[in-house]
């Protein structure tokens, strides 16, 4: 009698703990999957997801460029049209355009702030090129400029010929085309590059430079700041301008392509464009 009891204890107790082998062996597999499963969407979390699930999106633009990115110094909103382009960008993904932080770039700063993960993208007058595309992705093309240059009033520049000469200063910022393209197209000039426009613009002002030189449409906005400037009548290089965002990152970049499509076909994009350059050229 005794013998069945205990062997029937020990039948049991054998069950039991072997079902609570199994049970824990069931949960430690689930947690196990759980985890695995977790890092699986982790991983498969894209900038798109992110920008959603945080509500906001973050986008690098320039703060020093009248026309295209300054911050008001009266209101402490920056505005511009890449400004304007962003907030749009923010409506077509979260629905709101004040959905959305800006957060100052400078041309050398906006490519690193971007692959280190401050911004999700940039939307700063940032010119398409083949080199940038190791760094970054870009989307269509949403603005098109050309090099140009910013002189005095009363200065007898009239073309980057004229600022191919030992001896004459051009005053550029560190990181940009402008800079590039100037070194290769007037190498007997003295090049000196600053850490944005703003500042090569003050050091123009205070005779450090016989000529500024970046994208003419940024000229143009330096030009009406003050009228002791003009542009000069030529370009010397092809800029088209495109939104970057981080290599991969497919699922904004088609966003963002998209919604460049739905600007350009409901006169949106026209909108923009006349409000801060002025009438659109016929193509
Ligand atoms: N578009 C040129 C560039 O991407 C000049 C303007 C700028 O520096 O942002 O470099």
């Amino acid at each position: 009698m005794f013998k069945t009891v205990w062997k029937k204890m020990i039948g049991f107790g054998l069950v039991a703990m072997l079902s609570a082998t199994a049970l824990v062996g069931c949960n430690s597999e689930t947690t196990t999957e759980n985890k695995t499963d977790n890092k699986k969407e982790q991983a498969a979390e894209t900038t798109l997801d992110k920008i959603k699930e945080r509500g906001k999106l973050v986008v690098g633009v320039k703060y020093d460029l009248n026309l295209f990115g300054l911050k008001n110094p009266e209101t402490g909103e920056v505005e511009g049209f890449d400004i304007d382009i962003a907030k749009g960008l923010a409506k077509k993904i979260l629905g709101d355009e004040n959905k959305i932080e800006l957060k100052e770039v400078t041309s050398k700063t906006r490519i690193p702030m971007l692959n280190n993960g401050e911004i999700d993208a940039i939307i700063a007058t940032m010119t398409i090129t083949e080199e940038r595309k190791k760094e970054v992705d870009f989307s269509d093309v949403y603005f098109m400029a050309g090099q140009s240059l910013l002189v005095k009033k009363d200065s007898n520049i009239n073309g980057i010929a004229d600022v191919n000469k030992e001896g004459v200063t051009v005053l550029t910022a560190k990181g940009s085309t402008s800079a590039q393209n100037i070194r290769a197209k007037a190498p007997k000039a003295t090049v000196l590059e600053f850490e944005n426009y703003a500042e090569a613009f003050t050091a123009l002002k205070a005779g450090q430079g016989d000529a500024l030189t970046t994208d003419n449409a940024l000229l143009f906005g330096m030009a009406k700041q003050d009228p002791n400037f003009r542009v000069v009548d030529e370009t010397f290089s092809e800029e088209p301008y495109g939104i970057a965002v981080r290599k991969g990152d497919k699922e904004l970049l088609e966003v963002i392509n998209e919604y460049l499509k739905e600007i350009k076909a409901n006169g949106e994009y026209d909108k923009i464009y006349e409000k801060w350059i002025g009438e659109k050229p016929k193509q």
